[in-house]
Order: C-alpha cells, then structure tokens, then sequence
C-alpha cells in the first residue's frame, strides 16, 4: 500500500497521513495538490512525502479522493521555501503553502476549474420587484451595478466571490427568470502582447547606471547569492538597470521575478517589461480571475514564461529557480500580507529564495526601508548609489523644487474649512492655462480618529512609544493602541496652548467639490479607494488622464505611485503632516517615502517641476527632510529614534491579535495569553493587551499584544514560547482566533 503526508491548509501542527489508491499511483508525488477528506469537510492539500504502510501501522488513514492534474506540481524549490515561510511567520506549513498556489485553489471541487465555466447574465424579463432572499438581493444588486458598468456576463465564480453564496443560489435566481446562466468554454488568454522593442534600447547609460549593471551582472555570472540595494532618486533610471540586468540573466538561460507593489498602480513599469521581453512574461495581479490565474501559474510551471512581473505573490511562482530576482519599490507596505496566514512579506522572502537558489536579488527604491539601509550598512547587501536624475540633453535634470504654504498663516481657509490655499489654486489655474497638469494628494484616510491643534498642528502622542493616541469615542479618552496607555482628552494644545484641538480629517470627495467651485472650468479625475473599486477603474483613470482628458488628478496616495506623465508640472500636497498623525511607528518613514515619492512625480519631462506643500507643521523634520531631498539626514534621524526605542531595525516586532464576536472575552482571552508568556519570555519587551487600532472589525473585537524582541534573542527562542504559551492557554472557544504577525508592518 502506498500514503502520502499532505499539509492543509489550516493550522495545524503537521502533516496529515492519507492512503493513495491505486489509480492514483503514478500520479501522486510531492508538490501534487490533492483533495482529502477532513472530518467532515474536503479539502485540497499538498503532499509532501510519499511511503508505503509501514509507516502507519496501528491506524486506518483514509484515501486520497482527487489529484488536480490543473496544476503543475511544486518544485522541490518552493516547498522548501513555503516551509521556511511557515516557520519564520509562525504559521502551519499548509498555510504558507497556500499562498504558493493560485488563489481558489483551496477549494476542495477540483472539477470546478474545467475549461467550461458558468456565466452570468441579467434576464431581459427579469421581475420588477427584487427577490425575496437577502443573498439573492444582493446578488442582483451587484448583477445591477455591473450591468451599467457593462461588465456583464461575468463568470459565476466572481459573482460567489464578490456577493457569496454557492450555485443553488444562483440557480434557484434563473428558476425565479432574474437571471440566465449560461455554460461557456473559457477564454483566459491574455489578450494580445505588445510587440517586442526591437532596438534593445537606444538609451546610452549613464555613469552610475554602468557601475550598478557591471556588479550586478558580476553576481548573477558568479551563480552565488548576492543582494543589492539600488538607491536611486525617482527618475534616476533604475527600470532600466532592471530590465539590462534581467536580459543579461536571460542571455545566459536563466529566468527571472520582478516584484512591484500593486500592478494596478504600476501600469507603466510593466509594460515596460512586456515591450522589451514581449511574450516571455507571465504578468499576474490581484484582479485576474481565477481562470486566468491557473493559466498563468500553469504556464508559468511549464516553463513557457521564464519572466513573471507581479505582486506579491508572484515571488511563490513555480518559477524553475529564478536566476534574478527583482523587489522595485521595496520599502512599500504592500509587500506583507495582514491576512491571511502566511503573514510574509514579499520582500524578505525574495531575499531567502535567492539565497536558497544562489541567485542574484535587486531590491529597489528611491526611499529605501531603514530595514534595508541596516542590512546595507552592515554589509550584508552591497549599496549601489543613483543620486541623480538621469540627464536630459547632458545635464542631470533637476529635482522639482519644493515650495511651502504654510497653513498657521491661512487663517481664512481654516474658518471656512477648506483646503486649498490661494497660492495653489493660482499655480492650478496657471498650468489650465498653458495645457500642463496638475496632481494632488491628499495624504490622509476617510477618517482619522487623532486630534491635533488646529493652529499649530501638534498632536498628542505616547510618550512611551512615540506614537499618535487615538481618540476612542465611547469612552471619551485618548488611548494609545501599542502599549494601552489611557489618557484624558486635553483642553489645551500641548504645544501652542490655544483651546484648538479638534478632530483631523477631510476627504477626497470633500477636496474634489472646493476645487470645482473655486475654478469651475477645471476638469478633474479624484482616484481613491471609492472611485477604483472596478476592475479597470485605475488603469482607466490613469489612461484618461495620460490622455489629457482631465487637468487635475486628485487623490489619496494612490496618486503618488509609479506614475510617469510628461505633462505633470505641478503636485499640490495639500497637508504634509497628514501622514505624520497615523499611530504607526512608520509613521515617520512612510510620511517621507510618501512625500519624495509624489514630489517626483513633477516634472518628469524637459517641463520643469513645482511641488506646493501646504502645512501646519511646515518646520517639522520629516517634511524639512523631504523638501530637501535628504535621505540620508532622514535615515539617520529615523533610525536614532528607531534604535532609542527598541523598533525594527533595532529590534524585532510580533504582533499577537485576538479576536472573537465578545469585547470582554476577547481581551480575557488575550490578558490569560499574556500571563502564559510572561513566564516564557522575560527577556523581551511585552505591551498590551490593549484594542487594537481597528478595535471592532467586522462585528469581531480584536485586542493585541505586542512583543518587543531584541536583535539578540533568537527567533527559534520566541517562537518555541510563543507555541508554549498557547498551548498552556489550550484550546480557543469556537469562534475565537488568534493571528501571530511576524514583523507587522502598517497599522498593527
Ligand atoms: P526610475 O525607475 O529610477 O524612476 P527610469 O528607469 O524610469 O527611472 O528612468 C526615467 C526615464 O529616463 C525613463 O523614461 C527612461 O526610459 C529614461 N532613461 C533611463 N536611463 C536613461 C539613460 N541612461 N539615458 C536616457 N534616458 C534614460
Ligand atoms: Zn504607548
Ligand atoms: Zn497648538
């Protein structure tokens, strides 16, 4: 007889044992997905290790129901690697698995995933009145807003993801004539590639740019590992030192991943790519369905794409060991996944995948992390330096220029509560007039439950843990969400002494309305979360503004990224402390990664660049760092006040989040927990519980703790603790979780 380990995706503390029947024999083998049998449920897991009966004697293991022969079977490679993944981020290993293979795949109905797939279509006689069921009146509200979007059909699998449940519903809807369904064979091509840029590129590199490509083509020829950190100021010309490196990887056999942020945003960079390396890459995002997704992963495993660009996921693609792997951005938040399990970021398992596989790892940014500057400084990646603009007709092109409006002198717009200062309205109103464009970030999210002074934009922080207290209505405190520190609400600002403290807050929407009563001929495009829930809102709305469609783009920080408009001279930044107020401990690096990101959008052509920066706090490091273009007095700043306190990169963060549908058994959950740590791990630093900054997520309560490791305790010591304590807590009461996230970044 012979069984198969398979690992599932839940947490679970090992692999299961399961009986592989006969028929399947030849094509059961480690890194195949199968379906299994679990208690009641099915469902699908990826075997580990074959054997034969001895190994489980005393037990009835049951059978192996399906093989998905859909999928390519995982490379040995990436096995290792999800393992690594699982034990890094305290996760089961068929979690970390999971996130190796195409999203849906999950789902235990192998069969589900034939060629033929089920569309769905509004019914021309469906009844005036809505159906009665809740589901099936959401259905047909989502069928209704995708029908004005002329999205319909839409395949039956987005419906259920977007709407939920199953196909009986969508069924009993075509019996009630609401909807048709109709089988079709899928089309998931990719539609047609740009052609291939013939001239390998006539653009002469530049001097740093040599120096960057020689050591990075050195490393990859020397087929050991090697990580490089490219620091180079937007529009240094950084895509291209990816795209030689990448062809000279290519020229010698070898295949390669390239990470950016969120494909959506990043239209411009891929198709980059794709001109230069035509129908060699494979691009993935978060948006294709999961038809398109196995066709890529398929594609990808069979070795018809030896170039795949994506999120990221993209860096589990069963890529055969990637000679070259790309992180462009990597500073950005984007990369770690919340959830769920594995809580990884992108980024640093890059960094092990090519060091597992001996390969070269580039990983790029005009604002490097302070994790990656540490990592360079120490000198375990080697620093490569762009500091300047790449030149136009022989002279470095400038860096916009950083103009400040600062608000404490606005009087007026603050009575009014309005945004935009007379000065910027005039440089919009100018650029209307000579047909050049305007971007404007608005760098604050729908609501912000921090106070500030109005006059002088001081904001009460902890003074344990440097950062913003949140204002928690309920009980009409300020609380501060890493250490569960209370305070009362002050009266008077801490700083100026005025009795202005008031709630920070406007929204897109808000910005959007005063600009177009104060110039009502300006055409505007607003891009944040609301305007880009479609499936190509983003890239339609960059497209339309690519095209002169629009004169202003106006947005939250989705404007800020990647993008490359000739005819952009102006960005108005319309509160640079906005992003100083968030109670993260990134506060301060992502306000500055932000703010050099969005004023290197100005400017990008021969058409100089302005940036006018409103603030209240117009004296403040961070913004005075940012108007000068100084990284380096930035970082070293950043990382005194990091290593004063114990953060990353001086110290390491595990964040443990409990949650569950009751507030006060939740946090008695996490008070026990603490309890059961305390005795395990004194050598480090343990904060909380205390709510979480979302303290009530989707009628679930979350309260967190929050460990603070130094760089000298080992990791495997944390971890053995961490699974010592929960299990001295024992076994959670159904509806009850607990997450561990490793090296959380964002709002933790
Ligand atoms: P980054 O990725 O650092 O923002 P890019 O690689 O996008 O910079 O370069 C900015 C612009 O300059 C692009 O349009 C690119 O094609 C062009 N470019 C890059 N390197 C050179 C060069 N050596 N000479 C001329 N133009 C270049
Ligand atoms: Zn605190
Ligand atoms: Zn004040």
């Amino acid at each position: 007889m012979k069984i198969a380990r398979v690992i599932l995706p839940l947490p679970l503390d090992r692999p299961y044992t399961y009986v592989v029947p006969e028929h399947f024999w030849h094509l059961v083998r480690p890194g195949r997905r199968v379906v299994v049998p679990f208690g009641k449920r099915k469902l699908a897991g990826v075997v580990i290790e074959e054997g034969t009966d001895e190994d489980i004697k005393g037990y009835t293991a049951k059978e192996i129901l399906d093989v998905d022969m859909e999928l390519p079977v995982l490379p040995a490679e990436i096995l290792k690697l999800t393992k690594w993944i699982a034990s890094y981020y305290m996760c089961s290993w068929g979690e970390a698995a999971r996130a190796a293979l195409p999203p849906g795949s999950a789902a235990p109905s192998a069969k589900s995933r034939a060629r033929m797939v089920t569309m769905v279509q509004l019914s021309p006689e469906a009844p005036p009145y809505p159906p009665t069921g809740n589901r099936q009146q959401a259905i047909m509200e989502q069928l209704r807003i995708w029908d004005a979007a002329e999205r319909l059909p839409v395949s039956q699998i987005e419906v259920l993801a977007e709407c939920g449940g199953s196909a009986t519903t969508l069924q009993r809807l075509e019996a009630l004539g609401y909807i048709e369904l109709e089988a079709e064979v899928m089309d998931r091509s990719e539609g047609i590639m740009p052609t291939r840029d013939a001239e390998e590129s006539a653009i002469q590199l530049h001097e740093e740019q040599k120096t960057a490509i020689s050591a990075i083509n050195q490393q990859i020829d020397s087929n050991k590992f090697g990580c490089f950190l490219l620091h180079g100021v937007t529009g240094s010309g950084k895509t291209e030192v990816y795209l030689r490196a990448l062809k000279h990887a290519r020229d010698a056999g070898k295949t390669g991943v390239v990470l950016v942020p969120e494909i959506s945003l990043t239209p411009q960079t891929v198709r980059r790519f794709r001109k230069r390396f035509g129908d060699d890459v494979a691009v993935l995002h978060s948006r294709m369905s999961i038809g398109e997704r196995y066709d890529a992963w398929r594609g990808i495993g069979d070795g018809r794409y030896p170039i795949v660009i994506g999120p990221r996921s993209a860096i589990l693609a069963p890529l055969k060991r990637p000679g070259l792997i790309i992180v462009d951005e990597e500073h950005e938040a984007s990369y770690k996944q919340h959830d769920p399990a594995p809580r990884y970021n992108a980024r640093d398992v890059a960094v092990i995948r090519a060091m597992n596989n001996g390969s070269t790892c580039i990983l790029g940014s005009a604002t490097p992390s302070l994790e990656s500057l540490a990592n360079a400084q120490s000198g375990k990646y080697q620093l490569l330096s762009m500091p300047e603009r790449v030149p136009i007709n022989g002279t470095p092109a400038q860096l916009p220029k950083i103009q400040i409006v600062d608000l404490r002198n606005e009087k007026a717009l603050f009575q009014k509560k309005e945004a935009l200062s007379p000065r910027l309205i005039e440089a919009i109103e100018q650029r209307i007039e000579k047909n050049e464009q305007t971007i404007l970030l608005l760098n604050r999210r729908g609501f912000s439950p921090v106070m500030e002074c109005t006059s002088c934009g001081w904001v009460p922080e902890c003074p344990d843990c440097s950062v913003s207290l949140v204002y928690h209505k309920p009980l009409h405190h300020l609380r501060c969400h890493y250490c569960g520190r209370t305070e009362r609400v002050p009266h008077l600002c801490g700083s100026c002494k005025l009795p202005t403290l008031d709630y920070a807050g406007t929204g897109t929407q808000r910005l959007e309305e005063e600009l177009q009563s104060k110039i009502p001929s300006v055409r505007q495009l607003r891009m944040d979360l609301d305007t880009t829930s479609g499936k190509d809102s983003h890239h339609t709305i960059l497209d339309q503004f690519g095209k002169g469609k629009a004169d202003v783009l106006l947005g939250t920080q989705m404007v800020a990224k990647g993008l490359d408009f000739e005819k952009v001279t102006l960005v108005g930044i319309i509160q640079a402390e906005a992003g100083l107020l968030l109670p993260d401990i990134r506060a301060e690096e992502r306000s500055f990664q932000l703010l050099t990101q969005v004023a290197g959008r100005s400017g990008r052509s021969n058409l100089a660049g302005e940036v006018i920066l409103q603030s209240r706090q117009p004296g403040h490091p961070i913004i005075q760092f940012a108007i000068r273009h100084d990284y380096a007095g930035f970082a070293k700043y950043a990382l005194e006040s990091r290593t004063s306190l114990g953060y990353p990169p001086a110290g390491r963060l595990v964040s443990i989040t409990f949650s569950g549908p009751e507030d006060d058994k939740t946090r008695d959950l996490a008070e026990k927990w603490r309890a059961c740590i305390d005795s395990r791990l004194k050598v480090v630093d343990r904060l909380g519980p205390s709510p979480a900054f979302v303290h009530k997520l989707k009628t679930r309560f979350r309260h967190q703790i929050l460990l603070k490791i130094p760089l000298d305790v080992p990791a495997s010591h944390v971890r053995k603790a961490i699974f010592s304590a929960n299990k001295a807590l024992g076994t959670l009461p159904t509806t009850y979780r607990m997450n561990v996230d490793v090296d959380p970044v964002g709002i933790v």
